[in-house]
Formats: structure tokens, C-alpha cells, sequence
């Protein structure tokens, strides 16, 4: 009775709405309006002639279900007139983030808001993107809305319930082309475009393009797709038409419904901040890693096209169906990456749960064991901080979280669920409890449990194995389980369905299905068998936790871990043994030690890059320094020679090249760096202009002689915009004061710099061997991160912290961390943020500490 007179008294008009009107769009507001308004279309006009900022009109129509005050969002620089129900209202009810309209003005049933406006045209900053390419002059544009910036763009209702078909028409200077959501009407004029209504759509996912770009048209669905003019040569367009195609086929067949909307059309957008946006007709790709300017090696084929694979599957999940609000951010986002992986499974593409694993459950793992993670279901007041919901919960732990949800009701039971979910709330919105509604349902089994555990519960698992020998048989075998972070998760264990493997060489392995229901799990079914090398407890990776081996098995396995025929298993154990490193059990000097020994034998692509990544991982922050000067040399010498060896293939060969070009470190490596750039070669492949610069930069952090005259002749060797880009990345890694300041000033300050721009050069700026020279930008990048949040897209302030902590390793940059936070209050998520990432460095420390390495 309370809650409903209060509902009542909030409909009600003037001043109950004040608080409604703060910045942002808030929960409270989103949950009145999704309430109050119904049937929503916008026809929207933008003239785009000019690049600094474009004028508007747009037409609101809905209907009122209820009486009250209307808000509209709208946060662009300039709402000139707003007209409702075509009556000019005298006084514009608008402060810079809404427009209220009151209660006198509209009416029950069907009405309309006729609001002229201006948004803004940037490089950064601003809904509307301006790139202009240096390589011929020409400007394009695109928008990015996600999660709210629509309210940006246009006034609107700026809330992923209350979707609305959109009609939108632009105007463009000659030359130019246009896409967007709706198809394209053949009978405008040139410099005017006329799309068709869409489907009801969700703000977030409007979306146009436009500018010279250039249009490919084929592949078995005939999609097309648009490239800017400069770099259209370059584009593998079978490629890309082919993997487009053979995805939507294979979600189609897999989700049992067409594809949902008009058509399904792709870009590469240049500068892109993201990797790739789902938007229906217009799906955005980041065109840097879309097009390679040399040869790719597996992993980044294998990264392009589980992208390709995500937006494609987002279409459906996340497109057709929405989240109700973001909070459920991870349904769209796991749901796209399981399905990406689940489909080259349906496809027999090559070991893509291997891929899956690699992608994800190291990256879930490194920030779910903090005490700064989150739940899966992560509570939002307010949509202006929609951006902290984003990271490597929702991204990697959640498909991670599906599959063991996959594994525990069977395929047939999650299909089904999928189909009678999508089925029930096609167009529309749904939650979480929906998706395990349906599944469960499907399954015959409740996952409430399940769903409290998995997606309200915050943390995750640590297993340790546990394992007794008597006379060449087991005698126990037993699983214990703990949170990694009992303060945060509180005690009790997960429900986890596994598979234990039991390994012995050449003697076949035995998996045995486990279900852990308490803390403590004995594996009873291997008792009395022979005593294995050794045992891992996520035997496929159908579980979401990590797994400590025994001492038994890790003794085997720091010795003979290239042994393991089976690839799948290989890279899981090659993660057990770092994380044992990162748990401070395993010293570094032998993971390192084990990572130069087996690198030379790697077979598998995307093993040996993760061992890359772990072995430049260890010798720039976890060895002690005696260690790192004796192993830097050795390290050199292994990945040179993997890099020359004609008999390896060519990605293993080119990541070893680049590794040792970024680790480079000792006389005789920078001079055989420096005498590369003479050539067109380097240690036998083609040197093309990515590892040139990536060999420049590496000269200017090391503060080689020739270091200033390198760049300098490579930024007039190389005009093109990626050169431009490179260069300013370069030039960030100057060891220098002067340098460090100028770059962060301009980091926060210089608005005509390119968000991407900046993304790319931070590991620069923060080269670990620089630390010294970035401490002192430690508190100011901490006190910039509320400007991030507003100003910055979703994946930036990610990047900026662990740029920023990640290029620390000693105990003084934790104190000041830590300093920080105890004398600053900072918004909850971001203080989140803050600790999700300084868990590495407090890592490094105990590491370096336990291991002489000091701290
Ligand atoms: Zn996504």
C-alpha cells in the first residue's frame, strides 16, 4: 500500500519531479517512464554539412499511459525550441540534461514533442566521431551511443526499455554515402538520406555512418560492407563477406529464427574505440584490427573472427532481445561470446574451446580473484555510470559462467531454453531470471540456486588439489574449494559440475566427472588407480574456477608441461602454473625458466603466444634483478632464434619476432634492432611498417643513440594516418620528464586528440622500466578518473589504470595507491575499478618480495 500511493504521488506534477532531473539517467527515472510511456517513435533530421556540430529536428511520438510530467533526455550543447502536441510551450523546462515537459501540456493517449537542437562533431568526446584520414584529407563520421550518448545526440528517452522504431534522414556534403539502421530509400537526392523505419530498437543501438567511404557489396548474403576510401585496397572482403555470412547461417540455424532485422550491413570504422558494436544495419568493426598492414599470425585471424562471430550472435542477444537495463549488461555480452565459440564448435572450426579458454578465463580469473570485482548482475542508479558495468566480469567470466551452465543442464535443455527465451520476449526486453527461467524450465531443474550463486554472488572459486600415493595407486584424491576472497564472497562453495583428469604419459587419460557440492570433494572413483603424472580438475574448462594443481602434479609438470599431447590441456596447465607464480607458490625464475625451454618446442600458435605473454609478464616486473639481468640475454637468445627458425610457422615465428623486439634490451639487441631499420628484413621475414615501428618505439624507451634520427626518418618515411599514430605512440615512450609531462597534459587537455590515439600510446608512456619517471603521474591519473568516466567511451578507463598501475612494481607505488584511497573517496565503482587493478601490483610486490626480488 505504501509503495503504491508513493508511485501514485510521483506521477503526480511539478516539483516531485525535480529529483528526476538530476544528470544522467537514473533508475528511478527509467523505471517511472517505462511505466508512464508507450509506443515510441522519433523522426530524426540531422544536417551533417558541417564537422564541428550538426543541427536537428526531431519528432517524439508516444503515448501516456498516465498522467504526469514527461521528461526527455537530452545533454547536447543547444536545444533551441521545443513543441508538444503542436503548441509552442513559452518556457523551455530544460537544464542541459532534460527537458520537462508539464503535466498541462500532454495528454492521455498519443502525443508529440517537435524539438530542434544542436549535438556535437569530435574526435573524441562527442556522439558524433570525426575522423579525418591525413592520407587524403578526407573526413568521415560515425556515431557511438553506447550506453548514453544517445541523449547526446538527440533528445530522447534514453533507456534500453523503452525501445522505439527510429526514422532518420540526413543531409551530407556531395560525395558522401550514408548508412544506418533502416534500409537506405533509393528516391532522396544525393547529399540526402531517407532511411526506412526500424524495427523497434533500443537508444543505444541508433546508429549511422557517413562520409566518401567506400562500399563493397557480396559474399553468399550479399551484406555490405564500408571502408574508408584510403584503405579500401587493403580490406580482405571475401574474407570478411565469407566468416559474415557463415556466422548469421549458423545463428540462424542455431537460435531457429531469421535474422531479425531489415539488413545486415558492416563497417570498419577507422579510430575505433571498441573492438566491434552490434548496431542492427550499421555493425561497426575496429578497422585497425580488421585490416592487417602485414601478414597476421593465427591469433589475430582467430580474434577477428570470434569478433565477427560476438556481433553477429548479438543480433540476437542483445538486439532482438534486450536487456531490460544495464545492470544485466552480461546477458548481451557473454551470451555474444559463448555463442561465438559455441557456433565454431557447431561449425568443427579447430579447437575453438581452446581459443575460448585463452581468450577469456585468464582475463575473468585475474579480476575476479580481487576484492575489488562485482557480481555478474551488477546494480546501476544511474546510466551515467553504465561504463564501470563493462570489464572483464561481464566480457570473460560470463560466457565462462554459460558454459558451465551448458554443461550442467546438457545441449538440449539450453537450446531449448534459448529458443523459448528469445521466442517470449522477441523485440522487447528481458532479465536474467528470464534466461534461467527458461533454461530451467527447459531442464526440469530450478536454477535459482545456481543463478545466486553464479550471478548475484561476487568472487569466485580457488580449487586445490589434493592428492595421496600409496604403492603406485591413489589412495585419496580431494578437492577443496575456498573463495579467493572470503571477505568478499562469504563463505560456502559453489555448485561446480567438472571433469578430473588423471594423466599418465602414454597411457590413456581418465576423466572423471565430478560434482562439488561442499568444501570438500573426494574424487572416491580414483581411488585404487595407477598414480598419474599428474591430475587437473578442469579437465575442457567446463568449470569457472581456478585450479591449483597438487605438489606432486606441479613438480611433473614445471618439468615436462611441453609433454602434453593434448593442446587443450596444455595451455590450461601452462595457466595453472602462472597463476601458482601470480599466488606466490611458484618462483618466477622457473616458470621463466620453463617458458625459455619449451618455447623452442611449441607447436600451438596460441599456446606459444600465451607463454610469450607470461615470460615479458616475468621478466619486466617479477623477477628479482639479478634474476632479470642473467635471464634477459637468455631470454633474447630464445626468441631470436624462434623468430629466425624457417621450419616454424610463420605466427609463431612473427610473435617471437616482436616479443624479442619488445624485449630488446641488452647492447647487442638494440644495435641489431637499429640495423633492421637499414633493411627490408628482420631475422628472415619481411619487415613491414608495424614492426618498424614497433622497433622505433622500442629504440626511443631504451633512449638508443640513435633513437631521435630513427624517428624522425620514420615519421617521413611513413605519411599515412597509422603513421601518424605510431609515431605519437613512439614518442610517448621517451624516457624523459619533459616528455611524460607534455603527453599527460595533453592526455586530459587536448580535445583535438584521438581517443584511440591516447589508448595506444599509454603502455608506452608506462614502460616498466619507467617507472620512476611516471610515478608522480600515478595521483593525478587516479584524480582524473570521474573526467574519464563522463568524457571517456566504455573501455578507457580500463585501459588507463592498468596502464598506469600495471607500469608499477614496487612497494612505494602500491603505498601511494593505497594513500590515495584511504584520503579520497571515490565513487564506489570506481574505487572498484581502482582495486581490480591494483591486485596485480600488490601481486608483484609479494612476488618480488618472496623471490629477492625486493619491492
Ligand atoms: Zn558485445
Amino acid at each position: 500500500m505504501f509503495a503504491l500511493l508513493l508511485a501514485a504521488q510521483i506521477l503526480q506534477s511539478g516539483a516531485d519531479t525535480a529529483g528526476l532531473m538530476r544528470p544522467g539517467v537514473s533508475q528511478a527515472l527509467a523505471t517511472r517512464r517505462a511505466a508512464q510511456v508507450g509506443d515510441v517513435r522519433y523522426a530524426l533530421d540531422l544536417d551533417l554539412t558541417r564537422l564541428d556540430s550538426a543541427r536537428g529536428h526531431v519528432r517524439i511520438s508516444f503515448r501516456l499511459r498516465s498522467p504526469g510530467d514527461v521528461i526527455v533526455d537530452f545533454r547536447g550543447p543547444k536545444l533551441m525550441s521545443a513543441v508538444v502536441n503542436d503548441v509552442a510551450s513559452p518556457d523551455l523546462d530544460w537544464n542541459g540534461s532534460h527537458l520537462r515537459i508539464a503535466q498541462r501540456f500532454v495528454k492521455a493517449g498519443a502525443n508529440s514533442i517537435d524539438a530542434q537542437f544542436t549535438t556535437l562533431i569530435a574526435p573524441a568526446g562527442a556522439p558524433i566521431i570525426h575522423f579525418h584520414d591525413e592520407t587524403d584529407a578526407h573526413d568521415y563520421l560515425y556515431t557511438l551511443l553506447v550506453p548514453s550518448d544517445a541523449h547526446a545526440l538527440f533528445p530522447c528517452f534514453d533507456q534500453p526499455d523503452l525501445k522505439a522504431r527510429l526514422t532518420l534522414e540526413l543531409t551530407v556534403p556531395a560525395g558522401w554515402i550514408a548508412i544506418a539502421n533502416g534500409r537506405a530509400s533509393t528516391a532522396a537526392p544525393p547529399t540526402h538520406f531517407r532511411f526506412a523505419e526500424t524495427e523497434p530498437l533500443p537508444t543505444y543501438l541508433f546508429a549511422f555512418a557517413a562520409g566518401p567511404y567506400a562500399r563493397f557489396v557480396g559474399g553468399p548474403r550479399s551484406t555490405p560492407l564500408l571502408v574508408r576510401t584510403s584503405r579500401a585496397r587493403e580490406v580482405e572482403v571475401d574474407s570478411l563477406q565469407n566468416q559474415v555470412a557463415s556466422a548469421l547461417g549458423s545463428l540462424e540455424q542455431y537460435f531457429g529464427t531469421p535474422y531479425p532485422f531489415q539488413q545486415f550491413q558492416y563497417m570498419l570504422s577507422p579510430a575505433f574505440p571498441f573492438g566491434g558494436m552490434e548496431h542492427p544495419g550499421v555493425t561497426m568493426f575496429n578497422e585497425e584490427s580488421f585490416i592487417y598492414r602485414e601478414p597476421p599470425t593465427l591469433n589475430q585471424r582467430l580474434g577477428r573472427r570470434a569478433t565477427i562471430y560476438h556481433e553477429v550472435a548479438h543480433q540476437w542477444f542483445g538486439d532482438l532481445v534486450t536487456m531490460k537495463w544495464f545492470d544485466d549488461l552480461w546477458l548481451k555480452e557473454g551470451f555474444a561470446t559463448y555463442m561465438a565459440a559455441k557456433t565454431q564448435d557447431l561449425e568443427h572450426l579447430p579447437n575453438p574451446w581452446m581459443s575460448f579458454y585463452l581468450r577469456n578465463k585468464p582475463a575473468a580469473y585475474d579480476v575476479d580473484v580481487t576484492i575489488g570485482t562485482t557480481p555478474i548482475w551488477q546494480q546501476l542508479g544511474n546510466l551515467d555510470q553504465a561504463k564501470s558495468n563493462y570489464g572483464a566480469i561481464v566480457y570473460n567470466k560470463a560466457p565462462g559462467v554459460l558454459k558451465q551452465l551448458n554443461y550442467l543442464v546438457g545441449d538440449s535443455a539450453f537450446r531449448a531454453g534459448v529458443h523459448a527465451f528469445l521466442a517470449a520476449h522477441r523485440y522487447g526486453n528481458a532479465t536474467w531470471r528470464d534466461l534461467l527461467g527458461a533454461i530451467g524450465a527447459a531442464a526440469h531443474q530450478s536454477l535459482d540456486d545456481w543463478g545466486a550463486q553464479y550471478i548475484l554472488r561476487p568472487g569466485m572459486p580457488v580449487i586445490e588439489q589434493h592428492l595421496e600415493v600409496a604403492n603406485g595407486r591413489i589412495r585419496r584424491l580431494w578437492l577443496v574449494q575456498r573463495p579467493a576472497q572470503p571477505s568478499l564472497s562469504g563463505p560456502g562453495p559453489w555448485p561446480i559440475r567438472t571433469q578430473v583428469a588423471l594423466v599418465r604419459q602414454n597411457a590413456p587419460t581418465t576423466l572423471l566427472p565430478v560434482v562439488l557440492r561442499a568444501d570438500t570433494t573426494d574424487v572416491s572413483a580414483a581411488v585404487g588407480e595407477p598414480a598419474p603424472d599428474f591430475v587437473f580438475a578442469n579437465a575442457n574448462d567446463y568449470a569457472y574456477a581456478m585450479v591449483l594443481p597438487d605438489s606432486a602434479s606441479v613438480v611433473w609438470l614445471q618439468r615436462h608441461v611441453g609433454a602434453v599431447d593434448d593442446d587443450f590441456l596444455r595451455a590450461m596447465l601452462w595457466g595453472s602454473l602462472w597463476d601458482l607464480v601470480r599466488e606466490a607458490r611458484l618462483a618466477p625464475k622457473v616458470f621463466v625458466g620453463a617458458a625459455l625451454r619449451e618455447l623452442p618446442n611449441e607447436r600451438d600458435e596460441q599456446i606459444a603466444a600465451g607463454i610469450v605473454g607470461r615470460l615479458r609478464r616475468g621478466l619486466e616486473a617479477y623477477l628479482s634483478p639479478a634474476d632479470r639481468d642473467s635471464l634477459v640475454p637468455v631470454a633474447e637468445r630464445v626468441l631470436l632464434s624462434g623468430g629466425v627458425d624457417a621450419r616454424r610457422p610463420y605466427g609463431i615465428r612473427k610473435s617471437q619476432l616482436d616479443a624479442y623486439i619488445d624485449v630488446a634490451t641488452t647492447p647487442a639487441a638494440t644495435a641489431r634492432l637499429d640495423s633492421w631499420l637499414d633493411s627490408t628484413t628482420a631475422a628472415g621475414l619481411p619487415l613491414r611498417q608495424p614492426s618498424r615501428w614497433s622497433i622505433v618505439t622500442r629504440l626511443v624507451a631504451v633512449a638508443a643513440a640513435s633513437a631521435d634520427r630513427r624517428l624522425a626518418e620514420e615519421e617521413r618515411r611513413d605519411t599515412t594516418a597509422g603513421g601518424k599514430r605510431r609515431a605519437f605512440v613512439a614518442g610517448a615512450a621517451r624516457p624523459s620528464p619533459d616528455t611524460k609531462g607534455a603527453y599527460f597534459g595533453r592526455y586530459i587537455a587536448d580535445r583535438t586528440l584521438n581517443e584511440e590515439w591516447v589508448t595506444a600510446s599509454l603502455r608506452a608512456f608506462n614502460d616498466p622500466d619507467q617507472s620512476a619517471l611516471t610515478l608522480p603521474y600515478l595521483g593525478a591519473a587516479l584524480d582524473t578518473l570521474p573526467w574519464i568516466q563522463r568524457n571517456r567511451r566504455i573501455f578507457f578507463l580500463g585501459s588507463w589504470l592498468a596502464a598506469f598501475i600495471g607500469g608499477q612494481h614496487d612497494a612505494t607505488a602500491l603505498r601511494a595507491i593505497d594513500d590515495y584511497l584511504a584520503t579520497h573517496s571515490l565513487p564506489i565503482d570506481l574505487k572498484q575499478k581502482v582495486l581490480q587493478t591494483r591486485d596485480e601490483l600488490e601481486r608483484t610486490v609479494r612476488i618480488r618480495r618472496s623471490y629477492g626480488g625486493g619491492a
